[in-house]
């Protein structure tokens, strides 16, 4: 038996997703830029569902751009910025996911951004009073990137007070919004974003496919030439039946949205609360309040033999979970997050991850192994 507690990773395809898509893998393979029949069906099925997404997060059709993952659309927003917003510099934050940290590094060494980083707590908390202090101290075109929800740790940004700050100093303000889209309610009328993004892999969608949401007000460029798709923002044929899927996947999310998210949290808690009830010195990393995602539970354990081997017992015994961002993992470095958080590195730090599929019963089959390897408490 698999039990799977790496769901910010990645999700169980929907099979209601696999439906809605496989006409688009069968039937209708025309290729949506042309005239015919075959060709306007599917771009029919691209513009509705993006009036789908659209919708979800109250925005115009057409401030949606599909892009081929939030890596892509993360990457359009940074570059595009400094290539055609005259974007001189950047603030963004040592806790980022990599695609949004390696590719501020990139317009710093290959397009002379200037980039300055958030101070973060030790639970990964922005540091809001400093941003406005680095917005204060240049008059040059600034760019915010501060993601909604760390993937690692769960800790939340106060989103609408960062995109205030950044108002009230005239800087564009994107968010990697990949960990909270279809996961919490965002309406971009209510808040102060210029760009935010998502991955359908994220929300029981289609690997593959993702998006931009971006202010009608705020344009950048397409750093991918060629055709003219998406209106000139991402060239290349588009993937229709991943579009298709991610939509049905984020309206069904939406729909199921509470009550979903109280299964989950009730799974969470009942971890957390076995955790510390029946292990010795257990501690967790990232917010423990309601400043976090209550899908990720990032659970530090106390050094020991077995400790350094614990992903691998763990995989050992059928269950799935993450040491940091499953994108680094297999990478012989430690968690970026982890570090910036300044914690003690002979801790071991697992990140337990939640769906509206995992059940109690999971929770203490991955207890009673816990047990197996860590001391109890004694009561
Ligand atoms: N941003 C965050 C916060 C993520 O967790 C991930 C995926 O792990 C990404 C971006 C990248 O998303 P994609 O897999 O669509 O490239």
């Amino acid at each position: 038996m698999i039990v799977y507690f790496d769901n910010a990773a990645t999700t169980a395809l929907e099979e209601e997703v696999v439906q809605a898509m496989l006409p688009y893998l069968t039937e209708h393979y025309g290729n949506p830029s042309t005239l015919y029949s075959l060709g306007r069906t599917t771009r029919a099925a691209i513009e509705e569902a993006r009036k789908t997404m659209a919708k979800l997060i109250n925005a115009q059709p057409g401030e949606i751009t599909f892009t081929s993952s939030a890596t892509e659309a993360n990457n359009t927003v940074l570059k595009g910025a400094v290539l055609y917003a005259g974007v001189e510099r950047i603030i963004t934050s040592p806790t980022e996911h990599h695609c949004v940290g390696h590719t501020v590094e990139f317009c710093r060494d290959y397009l002379h951004t200037e980039v300055e980083y958030v101070r973060v707590d030790k639970n990964g908390n922005a540091d809001l009073e400093h941003l406005s202090q680095l917005l204060a101290a240049s008059d040059k075109k600034t760019l915010v990137s501060l993601m909604h929800a760390n993937n690692e740790i769960g800790t939340m940004l106060d989103i609408e007070q960062a995109g205030n700050i950044c108002r009230q100093y005239g800087a564009l303000f994107h968010s990697d919004t990949v960990q909270t889209f279809a996961h919490f309610p965002i309406d971009v009328q209510q808040l102060p974003v210029d760009f935010i993004v998502g991955s359908a892999h994220k929300f029981h969608g289609p690997k593959g496919i993702g998006f931009l949401y971006m202010r009608k007000q705020s344009k950048v460029a397409s750093f991918i030439h060629g055709g003219g798709q998406e209106r000139g923002m991402r060239a290349g044929t588009e993937n229709v039946a991943g579009i298709v899927g991610m939509a049905t996947a984020a309206k069904k999310a939406y729909d199921h949205l509470e009550a979903d998210k109280a299964h989950i949290l009730s799974v969470k808690n009942y971890f957390k609360e076995s955790l510390l009830s029946t292990l010795e010195d257990i501690d967790f990393n990232g917010n423990t309040d309601d400043r976090s995602l209550y899908t990720v539970l990032n659970v530090s354990f106390p050094p020991s033999d077995k400790s350094a081997l614990l992903l691998f017992l763990l995989d050992l015994a059928g269950i799935c979970c993450s040491g940091g961002s499953a994108c680094g993992s297999g990478a012989a470095a430690g968690s970026h997050v982890i570090q910036a958080l300044g914690k003690d590195p002979d801790r071991v730090s697992i990140r337990f991850s939640f769906s509206k599929y995992n059940t109690r019963e999971e929770v203490d089959i991955v207890m009673e192994k816990l047990k197996e390897t860590f001391a109890s408490r004694k009561e």
